[in-house]
């Protein structure tokens, strides 16, 4: 599953000219993405959801109940780490599961 995202994060990403040498402005992005996140977790700011009507507006009722939020940045972190992910020829799935088996051992 997070490889299948990971490609596609990735894929989204190259079409909106990321990558075009190494990954290292992708990881600048993500430290942004990180700060962004602690503002808003500051702000306390959570999206409202419930008020989002798929295919109906969606990018602008995305934009007035989600953008900036907690969920909006955690999910930015996650998009970008599942692209570097790929962009740097990696599964997703067998880090992430490696490392959480690794972390249980601790
Ligand atoms: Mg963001």
């Amino acid at each position: 599953m997070l490889k299948d995202l990971s490609e596609q994060a990735y894929e989204t990403a190259v079409k909106r000219g990321q990558y075009q040498g190494d990954v290292k402005d992708a990881i600048l992005h993500l430290m942004t993405e990180v700060g962004e996140l602690a503002g808003a977790n500051k702000r306390a700011n959570h999206g409202m959801f419930e008020q989002i009507v798929e295919n109906i507006g969606y990018r602008e009722s995305y934009e007035f109940s989600i953008k900036n939020t907690i969920e909006d940045e955690i999910a930015d972190i996650l998009i970008l780490t599942l692209g570097l992910a790929k962009a740097l020829d990696m599964d997703a799935d067998n880090i992430v599961r490696m490392k959480m088996l690794y972390n249980k051992m601790r």
